[in-house]
């Protein structure tokens, strides 16, 4: 880190002690998963140095931010439309829910059997080491799935200010009706956090910005699907997760620098890995910093994740914000119109999910899809053997995991991951 940030930690209320055991044990994690990959394109630098600062410079940001009137929001969720906080002047930053960290304090209030993401968000809160949760004027959580939706009761009397998003469960009309009424009230939360007036302009503005950032992953997505791929899978995993709380013209001016150079090294060839190399999308729940054991695990297995079809990849960016409409409610519907075709596993029924799956797969040229669904995780547990079934029906190799965030099965994962790369590439 370039400073030493002790007193802001301090300041903001943080465990000193916990949170530097926590900041070692992700320096480790982070030196030997990936800077020990060969090959890297030089833009990666920009997101080591991102890492190494993830809570130095980018908090001391925010606290500044703070400083100057904006108010900084923080959401567990790609539901939550960053084009609002920013029309609002806020800034938007997701919680990241990836470690295991305060799982005992966790399990004191929650039950055993909750996934490892929600167990997350409390175990950071009741140990004391996020800052990002402690530098929020506002925390937003929806009525995703039923163990979110029972968790924010008890989450809303430890932070400041949480504001809960009822969310809808099918894709109807009135499914539709109830997310634009619940954008409505956040937007008018937002402008009350802010004291700024949402106008049709700024609305405009922000959703510009937030088209601009998905539009670089766009371009470094469709880069991944030649064949030898450019960069590593742990690599685009990373940028995907920084995607949620750096500054988003600066990331996006990141992402476009590394695709240049990616562009280059697709033009003149080899790639990161060889072009034999087995390809593997990855599909299920979210992977939030610093949750990297599964991928980790297939590029030691010579083997390359050529996409996500999670929220911490394309499922969260893919489709941008229609613009078009010259009042705020016309622009409102173009982000309803956006986030509704997000298709979570909360959702009943979810064809559209399967058909990404399917889509991705030939778009990146996979040669199978490992399912990823965290323990304890219906919406997508559920889900996994529907779609398995499916997949391999049409001759689509699937290997299915349910893991949480701990390293007990990492072992387990490794000779069951090894075994599929053998099938797929016999
Ligand atoms: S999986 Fe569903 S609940 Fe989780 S971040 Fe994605 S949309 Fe939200
Ligand atoms: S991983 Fe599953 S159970 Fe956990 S918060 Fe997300 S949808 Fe809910």
């Amino acid at each position: 880190m370039s400073e030493d940030y002790h007193q802001m930690w301090s300041d903001l209320g943080l465990n000193l002690e916990a949170h530097d055991a926590l900041l070692e044990g992700l320096a480790q994690a982070y030196r030997e998963i990936f800077l020990t990959q060969e090959h890297r394109p030089k833009g990666m630098q920009y997101f080591d140095f991102v890492m190494s600062e993830i809570h130095g410079l980018r908090v001391k940001e925010l606290l500044d931010a703070r400083e100057n009137g904006r108010k900084v929001v923080g959401s567990f969720c790609v539901f939550v439309p960053e084009e609002i906080i920013l029309a609002a002047d806020g800034i938007s930053v997701g919680l990241c829910t990836g470690a295991e960290f305060g799982f005992a304090e966790a399990e004191q209030l929650l039950p055993r059997n909750t996934c490892s993401l929600i167990k997350s968000a409390f175990g950071f809160k009741l140990s004391g080491v996020c800052p990002y949760l402690e530098a929020c004027d506002m925390v937003v959580g929806e009525n995703t799935c039923d163990g979110k939706k029972k968790a924010y009761e008890m989450f809303a009397p430890l932070v400041r200010n949480l504001f809960v998003m009822d969310m809808p469960q099918m894709k109807t009309e009135s499914g539709r009706a109830l997310l634009k009424t619940e954008y409505e009230r956040f937007l008018d939360a937002m402008e009350k956090l802010s004291g700024k007036t949402i106008t049709s302009e700024k609305l405009r503005e922000s959703t510009d910005i937030v088209n601009k950032k998905r539009r670089a992953m766009h371009r470094l997505s469709k880069l991944r699907a030649v064949n030898p791929t450019s960069i590593s899978g742990l690599d685009a995993l990373l940028i995907n997760q920084v995607f949620f709380y750096d500054d988003p013209a600066r990331f996006t001016d990141s992402v476009n620098k590394l695709c240049n150079e990616l562009e280059q090294r697709v033009e003149q060839k080899p790639g990161v890995v060889p072009h034999t190399s087995p390809r593997i999308l990855i599909s299920g729940c979210p992977m939030a910093v610093p949750n990297w054991k599964i991928p980790a695990i297939v590029q030691n297995a010579n083997a390359v994740i050529v996409g996500e079809e999670s929220c911490v990849g394309e499922r969260g960016t893919r489709n941008e914000t229609e613009t078009d409409g010259n009042n705020l409610n016309a622009l409102l519907d173009n982000i309803v119109d956006r986030y509704f075709k997000i298709y979570c596993a909360i959702f009943t029924p979810n064809q559209s999910r399967l058909e990404h799956i399917k889509e991705m797969v030939s778009t990146y040229k996979a040669d199978g899809v490992i399912h990823y669904a965290l323990q304890f995780c219906q919406p997508y547990q559920m889900e996994a053997g529907q779609i398995e079934n499916k997949l391999e029906s049409e001759g689509i190799p699937v290997l299915r995991i349910e893991t949480d965030y701990s390293q007990e099965d990492a072992g387990q994962i490794r000779t069951r991951v090894e075994a599929f790369i053998e099938r797929i590439t016999a």
